[in-house]
């Protein structure tokens, strides 16, 4: 198998959230609500920024029109892992807990290993792994690479009805973007961009960004903090000299900066959402169905008990 990639075209998207909503009930992940403090802060962007049950957001950027028919332009973000090639939560998490998926590139994640130092988290320049209280682990995008090995597309990119999202071998993905990115030069977007074709070493999320990198409110030349490059260097020493590795790995963490803790966590047994504030539950979980979305559709897969195609 070629290694794979998820096009994004914001040209085409159009902020209806479904991606959103598809990612959480694929993986089970509840939908807590007091997340967005500000009711009215005139965004359609909810929860304001991932958290630990909470793995791809859309962004609503507005900003100034670059064309004169268009004096405000608003412009649609996709905020989740990024699948870099060269993955510094992978290369720092002491434990193997995130790693690359060889055949896909994905950047994936085996939380029965994770011991919550959160390392990840402050290594990744997009500030993309979050820490579930709940579990006591990290949460991040997997690229669903459970769903790729069992021959579908992502349950995000499934859901995307004007097919703003398309999945599949990284190269092919590339020049689907550059087919995108010629068309809208031709109707004037002369900021338009493809990103993620050279960043940390090549993502394996390709996006096609209408208006520019900080329109779309992506990071603009991403890199590897030196802080993590040392503690990797740090890391083949440990065993010599563990007390300079232990030193050097909370200098890291102290200089971590912009970290946001959950206010609210997610209880798996009552399917109760608890504020960590006041202690109260704010959402009583309906208890109706046991089994998981993606219970139910890898039971009806082909070869599965209970699917049509035995
Ligand atoms: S690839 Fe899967 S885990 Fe990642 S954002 Fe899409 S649905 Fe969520
Ligand atoms: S975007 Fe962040 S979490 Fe995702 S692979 Fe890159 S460094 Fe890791
Ligand atoms: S499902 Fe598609 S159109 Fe809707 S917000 Fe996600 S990427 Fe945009």
């Amino acid at each position: 198998m070629a290694e794979k990639a998820i096009l994004f075209d914001t040209s085409r998207c159009t902020g209806c959230h479904a991606c959103q909503i598809a990612c959480k009930c694929w993986n089970n992940l509840p939908s807590p609500t007091g997340l967005n403090e500000n009711k009215f802060s005139g965004t359609h962007q909810n929860p304001p920024d991932l958290n630990g049950q909470t793995r791809l957001i859309m962004t609503y950027n507005e900003s100034e029109g670059t064309l004169p028919t268009k004096t405000v332009q608003w412009a649609f973000g996709r905020r989740s892992c990024q699948h870099c090639a060269d993955a510094p939560c992978a290369s720092i998490c002491p434990a193997g807990a995130i790693y690359k998926d060889v055949v896909t590139g994905m950047v994936t994640t085996d939380n029965s290993k994770c011991v919550a130092c959160q390392y990840c988290s402050t290594a990744c320049p997009f500030d993309v792994p979050r820490y579930d209280g709940v579990q006591g682990t990290i949460n991040k995008c997997t690229g669903c690479v459970d769903r790729i090995e069992q021959g579908m597309a992502p349950a995000c990119v499934t859901t995307c009805q004007p097919e703003a999202l398309a999945f599949g071998d990284r190269d092919e993905m590339l020049v689907e973007a550059e087919k995108r990115l010629e068309m809208l030069k031709q109707r004037g977007y002369e900021n338009a961009v493809i990103y993620g074709a050279e960043e940390m070493g090549g993502l394996h999320v390709i996006q096609v960004l209408k208006y520019g990198v900080e329109a779309h409110g992506q990071v603009a030349n991403p890199t590897v903090s030196p802080v993590t490059t040392l503690t990797n260097l740090m890391k083949p020493v440990t065993g010599v000299v563990s007390g300079v590795t232990v030193l050097g790995l909370a200098a890291m963490f102290g200089l971590a900066a912009g970290y946001k803790r959950d206010k609210v966590v997610y209880n798996a047994e009552t399917e109760d959402t608890i504020s960590l504030i006041t202690g109260d539950v704010v959402k009583h979980g309906d208890g109706q169905d046991t089994t998981s979305v993606k219970d139910h559709i890898l039971e009806n897969l082909p070869g599965k008990k209970g699917g049509d195609h035995e």
